[in-house]
């Protein structure tokens, strides 16, 4: 038998690869307790009132859910400050991102833009959707080469790509900044803000970017509820747009794709101010600990505005990787981000950010 061949994109595709689970580490070292600060969870685990709000739906699930979800995108431009008309709910903003890509980008024709060792959903997005992805290489100290990718667009370039604040470095750049990038980006590119971390950038008035949605039609702004939220393993993610483009997508993505226990929650955890307040409070505490420690170990720490920060052991990082495995704490190597001399770790309780710092001090 030959073997299948598929479309070359997906036969050049890796796998994503994510962090090692709870479950695959207790059984690999024999551990009791693993605390996982790699993939930048909420600390703080997920909402009592978005619990309460799933079980209480949890009878309504032999239904379709409301095609569009109107009730969430409502409650959501209602805390950003837009209307329900501006906004697109995904599973997860992974799907915005794909339909962003899809929606705008001619294939064979088209490229989307974005910097060295970004986010890996943009390349893999584009790929799919046969884009050619094209990353312009950071400025010193791993800051954002925005002038140089205001510069890179051409008539060819449907997206340009902007984390911030960033994953994996932690670094953000100001609205200001960002103004100076629209107002030289052609209209016809969409200059899309990933903000899933923007929840935890201070202060918060530098890097509101929501004044631009009205002056620049082009400007996309993707959230999530993954992090400060509380929601990953529910999916969703949203994006703040105009409503031509909203338009648009409602025309070209599939129905349903929001489930509707996934709905019921970010509803219930948008009402939820304590455990939002709770969670920006212990991740801020948290990064500022983790920065003025790790920088008294010896280690270059990036100035982080997420609720991680990266920073690079004076051991080898895959060594400290594992040597932090084996003693039940799982952080994230940045590898395959082609950061290899770096590690990512997400700031947890008050307690597991005193067991990792005691940790990494007896290794360093
Ligand atoms: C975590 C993260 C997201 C959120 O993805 P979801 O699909 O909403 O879980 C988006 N962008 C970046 C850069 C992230 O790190």
């Amino acid at each position: 038998m030959s073997p299948i061949k598929v479309r070359p994109d997906v036969m050049e595709t890796k796998p994503y690869v994510p962090g090692l689970t709870i479950e695959e580490i207790k059984e690999k070292y024999s551990l009791e307790s693993v605390i996982k600060l790699a993939s930048n969870e909420n600390p703080l685990g997920a909402s009592p009132v978005a619990i309460e709000a799933i079980n209480r739906h949890a009878p309504d699930i032999f239904r379709y859910p409301h095609n569009g979800n109107p009730r969430l995108n409502k409650a959501i431009a209602e805390r950003i400050g837009v209307t329900q008309k501006n906004i697109i709910c995904g599973n997860g903003s992974d799907e915005i991102i794909d339909l962003l890509v899809r929606v705008k980008a001619e294939p064979g024709r088209d490229e989307v833009l974005s910097y060295e060792s970004c986010f890996s959903m943009y390349n893999l997005m584009s790929r799919l959707s046969g884009i050619n992805f094209r990353q312009i290489p950071r400025e010193a100290e791993h800051k954002h080469p925005l002038k140089a990718m205001t510069a890179a667009v051409t008539d060819k370039t449907a997206i340009v790509f902007v984390t911030t604040p960033d994953n994996p470095t932690g670094l953000a750049v100001t609205a200001k900044e960002v103004r100076e990038m629209a107002e030289s980006i052609p209209e016809q590119t969409i200059l899309a803000i990933d903000e899933a971390y923007i929840d935890f950038a201070t202060p918060a008035a530098e890097y509101d970017m929501r004044p631009l949605l009205k002056e620049f039609p082009n400007v996309v702004l993707l959230r999530t509820f993954s992090k400060a939220f509380g929601l990953a393993g529910m999916r969703v993610g949203f994006g703040i747009m105009s409503t031509e483009l909203t338009g648009f997508i409602n025309r070209a993505r599939p129905p349903f794709t929001v489930n509707l226990l996934a709905e019921e929650a970010a509803i219930a955890v948008l009402g939820d101010d304590k455990f939002y307040n709770d969670t920006v409070d212990v991740v801020l505490r948290g990064r500022k600990m983790f920065t003025d420690e790790i920088r008294g170990m010896g280690c270059e720490v990036l100035p982080s505005q997420a609720n991680f920060i990266m920073f690079k052991p004076t051991r080898d990082a895959g060594e400290v990787f594992e040597e932090l495995l084996k003693r039940g704490i799982i952080v994230r190597p940045l590898k395959s981000f082609g950061l290899s001399e770096y590690i990512r770790v997400t700031m947890g309780t008050d307690v597991e950010n005193k067991i990792f710092i005691d940790t990494l001090k007896e290794l360093l």
